[in-house]
């Protein structure tokens, strides 16, 4: 059992393995956060928490829950609303002991590049 945690421990996550690879994204949401995100079926992970203590985050499209402690702030995973269209959820390993995961291989998702060329394109 792997584990990761909000600054103050008031939200905890049990995960069935180490991550394999993380994800840097560049998107409004992950830039801002500052997150590494790994990727999991939902039943691998199990959140821990008194009832009230999280609070989900959704914006424009209402896609994707970002979930947070409500006492530390910390932004500990992200699942898409819609259980049907996607059964995974992401882990913010920024959340996990940094050397755990200090030689996990980083993956970079440039969302912001992909965009400037889909503007070029129109
Ligand atoms: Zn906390």
């Amino acid at each position: 059992m792997f584990h990761a945690s909000c600054h103050c421990g008031a939200v905890r996550l049990e995960i069935a393995r180490k991550p394999r690879t993380l994800t840097e994204c560049n998107c409004s949401m992950c830039g801002r956060l500052g997150a590494r995100w790994a990727y999991y079926t939902r039943k691998a992970v199990r959140v821990v928490c008194s009832n009230g203590a999280m609070q989900a985050y959704l914006y424009r499209t209402k896609t994707y829950e970002y979930y947070h402690c409500k006492v530390c702030g910390c932004v500990t995973h992200y699942a898409r609303v819609n259980v049907k269209r996607s059964d995974k959820v992401a882990v913010n390993a920024r959340m996990m002991k940094p050397e755990d995961v200090a030689s996990i291989s980083i993956r970079r998702l440039d969302v912001r590049k992909r965009k400037r060329g889909r503007a070029e394109r129109t």
